[in-house]
């Protein structure tokens, strides 16, 4: 019987050992970045709607518009964090913590894939970060 081989190359074998996680972040980076990127025109629409409201209702909006525009900021900076994290995989340090280099956790990744720190790291610069904005 001739049946034609396919031709495994050795690296295909270490990559789909390799790569399937990563694909998985990957992929849910990427729907992240979508829906955030959705979120954001919608708010930016919504705050570039300015002068619609009624002169006589005064503006019932402000409140309204402050809320959008500090929930803008967050997404935005969320965003960045998952362009990041993208980048990270391109170049192959993604789930490598930024502050001690160790391997983040599968499970910390699966929560949260934009995670650049282990979860010691992350309380350590949250503490550091909430001390120096005092
Ligand atoms: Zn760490």
């Amino acid at each position: 019987m001739v049946s034609i081989c396919p031709i495994r190359e050795p690296i295909l074998e270490k990559d789909e050992e390799h790569m399937p996680e990563r694909a998985h972040e990957r992929e849910r980076l990427l729907e992240e970045r979508r829906t955030l990127l959705h979120e954001i025109e919608r708010i930016e629409a919504f705050l570039r709607s300015e002068v619609e409201f009624e002169p006589e209702e005064g503006d019932p909006d402000l409140i309204e518009r402050d809320k959008a525009a500090s929930l803008l900021a967050s997404l935005q900076e969320r965003l960045q964090e998952i362009e990041d994290a993208l980048e990270h995989i391109e170049e192959g340090t993604y789930g490598i913590c930024e502050r001690c280099k160790q391997p983040i956790p599968a499970e910390r990744l699966e929560i949260m894939p934009e995670a650049r720190y282990c979860v010691a790291c992350q309380e350590i610069i949250e503490r550091q970060r909430r001390r120096s904005s005092f």
